[in-house]
């Protein structure tokens, strides 16, 4: 995902601190009672420009949900989205998920998102994946012992190679969808990615996994 360079992106950030945690890993062990408060914690990796979060803190006023992106000139999109939707139940991190386990405790989320994430597809980039084991072993530990992950992606390599790095992990797929949009779910919210590949005409596929206890 490209965006242009914002000189104005670090002040836009510090001034929307009730939507934008700026010392994450201050709150680590601490999200429920610091900011979800009663409320399960959802978190997405690899946020984007924010239209799935915000459909997500729409749709499920009673989840908290938690964005992680990488890059600040894009994040600062997801914070003007969620604002102007007036979502409370929603904080963004601008943070490489390379850290997961710096920000979070662990079984301290509830479900974890994956949306379209960059395939990688060269195999000296492998490591980038964010299914690739390493993350996954830090997924494993912040979810919950029945927490679950769900993916998406339009990409049929990444997909494959996530099915086979869940799998070898010792993952349950508790489902696998080749074609998700085929399937017609009113509770599917779409993200930026999504629209664009689905009005190419691209299958989206998704699964959902729990990690071994
Ligand atoms: N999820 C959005 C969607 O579906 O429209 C964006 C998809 S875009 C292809 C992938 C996003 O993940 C980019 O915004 C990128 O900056 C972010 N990203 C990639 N690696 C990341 C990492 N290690 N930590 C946090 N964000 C990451």
């Amino acid at each position: 995902m490209r965006a242009r360079h914002k000189p104005w992106a670090d002040d836009y950030l510090k001034d929307n601190q009730e939507l934008v945690e700026l010392n994450p890993v201050e709150n680590k062990g601490k999200w429920q009672q610091l900011i979800s408060k009663d409320k399960p914690l959802h978190l997405e990796i690899g946020t984007g420009k924010g239209q799935f979060i915000e459909g997500m803190a729409a749709q499920y006023p009673y989840i908290h949900f938690i964005g992680i992106e990488l890059v600040k000139s894009i994040i600062v999109s997801a914070v003007e989205k969620v604002k102007d939707a007036e979502r409370s139940n929603v904080t963004l991190i601008n943070e490489d998920a390379q850290d997961l386990s710096d920000l979070f405790e662990d079984d301290e989320i509830d479900q974890i998102y994956l949306n379209f994430s960059d395939p990688w597809p060269k195999n000296r980039h492998e490591k980038r994946r964010l299914t690739y084991h390493a993350f996954l072993k830090q997924y494993q530990r912040i979810l919950k012992p029945n927490g679950e992950l769900v993916l998406k992606t339009d990409n049929r390599g990444l997909f494959e190679y996530s099915l086979v790095s869940f799998s070898q992990f010792g993952c349950t797929l508790e489902e696998v969808t080749l074609d998700l949009h085929a399937l017609e779910d009113p509770t599917n919210v779409m993200t930026e990615y999504e629209e664009k590949f689905s009005a190419k005409g691209q299958p989206i596929y998704r699964c959902r996994v729990q990690f071994p206890i």
